[in-house]
């Protein structure tokens, strides 16, 4: 038998598009894709969460959104759907592990890391020295030197991180400007551990005899390259929304990100809604996408109510 309906992602929007649905009885199916939980889990203290005076966990807020969807009867399972079938009053979804049948499907697959295509990235990517994840590998670069690359907020909270474990930080950014807000780049620029390598593109990971990272090589304003030496290149310049599988029949804008109507989260196809990072490439906030997803559950309740 069909769901009434299916929430695709587990971030913030996911999971407040889950609680909303579970409490108006509408027992949503919550499908956990590749990355459970969303960037949040990526970060470590979440500062601007309303409600939170002295900041949150990025973990522990994702689990008690969690927890408080299954506390009204969401229901969770992992599956990555590959390719959908909208064109019916019953919505169909291929995953790996088996086909779903929905009424109405909430879409909030969030956006993955961009990575920078240089030589060596994709070889030593992971446990070697590559990683888009400051929180996951941070720890794992104690008293040596590493690399963040990036202009904005993503990468000054990486290279801010980084500095509790690190011997020093030099961020990599490819202008003189930051794209990250005004407060933040004030912490970076006054930091101890931080250097600042400003007009300065990545062309290449350079790794040693022993399959690690050794250095970044890059090229400054004046045309010259140089090795900046480092054991780890954290990559922060921004994500790719995880919308393909759904075009067509979604339409996207230039960027990737689904096109929504007026109300930030219907589709052309009525019982198809969008939320969260893969729907907004101006906010992409951990509010804005919990918003979102509340405004999917609401509209998706209402369609079903209709039909
Ligand atoms: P972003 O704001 O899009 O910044 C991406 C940065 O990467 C830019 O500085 C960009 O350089 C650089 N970049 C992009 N492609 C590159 C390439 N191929 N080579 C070298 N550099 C490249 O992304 P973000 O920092 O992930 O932030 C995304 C959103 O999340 C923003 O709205 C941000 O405010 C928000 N955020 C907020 C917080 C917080 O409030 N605590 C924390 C993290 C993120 P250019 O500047 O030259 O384009």
């Amino acid at each position: 038998m069909a769901e009434n309906v299916i929430i695709l992602g587990t971030g913030c929007a996911g999971l407040t598009a889950a609680i909303y649905a579970a409490r108006a009885g509408l027992t949503p199916l919550v499908l956990e894709g590749g990355q459970p939980g969303g960037q949040l889990t990526t970060t470590s203290e979440v500062e601007n969460f309303p409600g939170f005076v002295h900041g949150v966990d990025g973990n522990e807020l994702i689990s008690n959104m969690k927890a408080q969807a299954e506390r009204f009867g969401a229901k969770f399972a992992w599956d990555r759907i590959d390719t959908v079938d909208f064109s019916g009053p019953v919505k169909k979804l291929k995953g790996g592990e088996a086909t779903y049948e929905a009424k109405a499907v909430i879409i909030a697959t969030g956006a993955s890391p961009r990575l920078l295509g240089i030589p060596g990235e994709k070889e030593y990517y992971g446990g070697n020295g590559v990683t888009t994840c400051a929180t996951c590998d941070g720890a794992f670069y104690r008293d040596v030197p590493v690399v963040v690359v990036g202009g904005g907020d993503s990468a000054c909270e990486e290279a801010l991180f980084l500095t509790r474990f690190a011997s020093k930080v030099i961020l990599v950014h490819r202008r003189d400007k930051f794209r990250a807000s005004e407060i933040m780049v004030q912490r970076v620029k006054s930091h101890e551990k931080i250097e600042l390598a400003l007009n300065c593109i990545p062309l290449e990971v350079l790794g040693g005899a022993d399959g690690k990272v050794h250095h970044l090589r890059v090229k400054d304003s004046s045309g010259q390259t140089r090795d900046i030496p480092c054991k780890c290149v954290f990559i922060a310049i921004g994500h790719i929304p995880n919308t393909k599988p759904f075009v067509p029949p979604l339409s996207v804008d230039e960027n990737g990100y689904f096109i929504a109507g007026e109300n930030t989260v219907s589709t052309s196809i009525p019982g198809v809604f969008v939320a969260g990072d893969c729907a907004d490439h101006v906010y992409r906030q951990a509010i804005t996408a919990a918003g979102m997803g509340c405004r999917a559950a609401i509209e998706a309740e209402r369609w079903l109510a209709g039909h």
